[in-house]
């Protein structure tokens, strides 16, 4: 999705007039917002007609906290965990603001605005339908070989579920690979008589 960064990060304004602390992504009313990056969800907060009016704060591992405002829906409650990719909310105009947007801040643990860099609007797309089907093989994967290399007792929980994505994975393909199937056997259908 290619969308426009209506104020970036520092830019100062009249609404703005000691530095914007975040990008403003000009994005439709109800547009899905997926969670840029892991993290746990620390406050879900309506400010109301000011501010960043309903919004979502999310930690971030290393302590730095990321936050999504104006929203008009949010889908997530406090100490939730959210991985990147998840459904965190839709777009809105909520708050101090002058049309729909997306407003995306930084902050450091204490509450200091951060330069988000050059975050391009896909961080907040979903992943593509074919890698969403790949992420729990792999997170099942992991898990499994965690537990085979440590000293902890063997526990062969995962295995079921590695199984269970892999047919997951060859249902999902499977369209595809008769697709495919299909194409190949076709064109050597038509193109035989030359080879004759
Ligand atoms: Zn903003």
């Amino acid at each position: 999705m290619k969308v426009t960064i209506s104020a970036g990060y520092g830019v100062v304004s009249k609404i703005h007039p000691t530095g914007h602390t975040g990008i403003d992504y000009a994005v439709p009313l109800g547009t899905p917002l997926h969670a840029p990056y892991d993290g746990i969800v620390t406050a879900v907060r309506d400010y109301g007609s000011s501010s960043l009016g309903k919004s979502v704060f999310v930690q971030k591992a290393d302590g730095t906290l990321y936050t999504l405002g104006h929203l008009s829906d949010i889908k997530v409650k406090i100490g939730q965990k959210v991985a990147h990719g998840d459904l965190l909310a839709f777009s809105g105009s909520t708050g101090r603001s002058t049309g729909p947007h997306l407003h995306y801040g930084e902050f450091t643990s204490t509450g200091q605005p951060i330069d988000p860099g050059d975050l391009p609007f896909d961080a907040f797309t979903p992943y593509p339908g074919w890698t969403q089907h790949f992420r729990p093989l792999l997170e099942a994967n992991e898990r499994f070989f965690q537990n085979w290399f440590s000293d902890q007792p063997q526990n062969y929980e995962a295995f079921p579920i590695i199984v269970e994505k892999f047919v997951d994975l060859f249902i999902f393909l499977l369209p595809e690979l008769i697709a495919i199937g299909m194409i190949y056997y076709g064109f050597k259908i038509m193109l035989a008589p030359l080879f004759k």
